[in-house]
């Protein structure tokens, strides 16, 4: 199957050969000796010498947990978003309890500091900002070298949303200044779900030690003090983790620069594959996304049966739109274990289903004036 949804995304055979492993004492030596193993390595991935947890459960686990370490309930915090994963930062934070100033842009575009820049001259109160930095529901990804500069000029918390652009998309953490950064095994990693990874600074412990926001499983403060033991606080998804030590190891021989150009050129080809057919991208290109690619279903062809035969006749799988573009967008993930061959089946799956749903997709090679 061709599975190009934004995650779960495939998994190299030898990744999930890993996860056959017998179990082993999550409180015994080699578990200790993986811990450490892959910590170093997500440190390498996120570019960063702050500490990394890894926590098990999925990525909205560490959007809560980052909202619940550093923040107390009535906390002034900006939530700047783009689509539906900026929406879902912002309703945690205000499910426990603090005052959300938002700061929304249109569908399809980038967040334009300046605006930023503003809220944080008008509201002199706010703590901490929110913000994604690849938004996943549009496939749009923020300058987060811009933004960062903004946010560390008024000395704010910044906490971001890295969770399907760190491992896929460039991202310096310790450059751009970021306290809190998160991340998912099943985005970029070409790992199975079930583990969440989240960076935190110097300022972030800082604030977590004054954050008044219930936690118990999620506390960062025990997370760091049983890692260094080489110990997770709870029972862990060791067969995860088992997966993620030979994902990282591919990606280090890989080398990151090397898998963020590979992303880089598999997305052009996704943008203009969906072009030449004659569709419409929802992302202003300018910021379009390396990871996810989302495009207009056209006028007059049904979302589900175009997603049906895609699949029936061409074992090609794309994720629906979500939220207020559900039915109206679909949605091409092209991050983790992806090559350009992946993304050209796709295209001709397109080229073949489409004028049996009405729609006559551009001819192949075809120039438009
Ligand atoms: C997938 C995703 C999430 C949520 O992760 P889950 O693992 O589905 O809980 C959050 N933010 C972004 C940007 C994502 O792509």
């Amino acid at each position: 199957m061709n599975l190009r949804i934004p995650g779960p995304t495939p998994c190299p055979d030898e990744v999930l050969e890993a996860m056959g492993h017998q179990m082993i004492n999550h409180r015994g030596p080699e578990f200790q000796d993986m811990l450490r193993r892959i910590t170093e390595n997500l440190k390498k991935v996120f570019d960063t010498k702050n500490d990394v947890l890894i926590l098990t459960g999925s990525g909205t686990g560490a959007m809560e947990a980052s909202v619940v370490n550093v923040l107390s309930p009535g906390d002034v915090v900006l939530a700047v978003s783009i689509g539906e994963f900026g929406d879902r930062l912002a309703e945690i934070a205000q499910v426990y309890g603090a005052s959300v100033v938002r700061l929304s842009f249109t569908m399809g575009t980038a967040a334009d500091p300046e605006a930023i820049r503003k809220t944080l001259k008008e509201n002199p109160s706010i703590k901490a900002v929110l913000v994604t930095h690849n938004e996943t529901s549009t496939g749009i990804t923020n300058d987060m070298a811009a933004i960062s500069q903004v946010v560390r000029e008024f000395g704010k918390l910044l906490v971001v949303d890295g969770i399907s652009s760190i491992s896929s998309i460039p991202f310096h953490t310790d450059e751009w200044g970021i306290d809190i950064a998160m991340s998912g095994s099943q985005k970029g990693y070409m790992v199975p779900p079930g583990l969440a990874f989240v960076s935190v600074s110097q300022r972030g412990w800082e604030a977590s030690k004054a954050a008044k926001m219930p936690r118990f499983y999620w506390d960062f403060g025990r997370a760091k003090s049983y890692l260094a033991r080489g110990q997770t606080p709870w029972t862990p998804a060791v067969s995860i983790f088992y997966a993620l030590d030979v994902s990282l190891e591919r990606m280090m021989e890989e080398g990151m620069e090397n898998v963020y150009q590979r992303h880089a050129r598999i997305a052009q080809q996704a943008r203009d594959g969906v072009k030449s057919l004659g569709l419409s991208l929802v992302a202003d290109e300018r910021w379009a996304s390396n990871t996810v690619t989302a495009f207009k279903i056209p006028p007059g062809v049904d979302p589900g049966t175009l997603l049906q035969r895609l699949q029936s006749d061409h074992d090609v799988v794309l994720a629906t739109g979500q939220g207020s573009l559900a039915g109206k967008i679909l949605r091409i993930g092209h991050l983790g274990y992806c090559t350009d061959k992946d993304i050209s089946l796709v295209i001709d799956a397109l080229r073949s289903v489409l004028p049996k749903l009405g729609f006559q997709p551009t001819p192949s090679r075809a120039r438009r004036s």
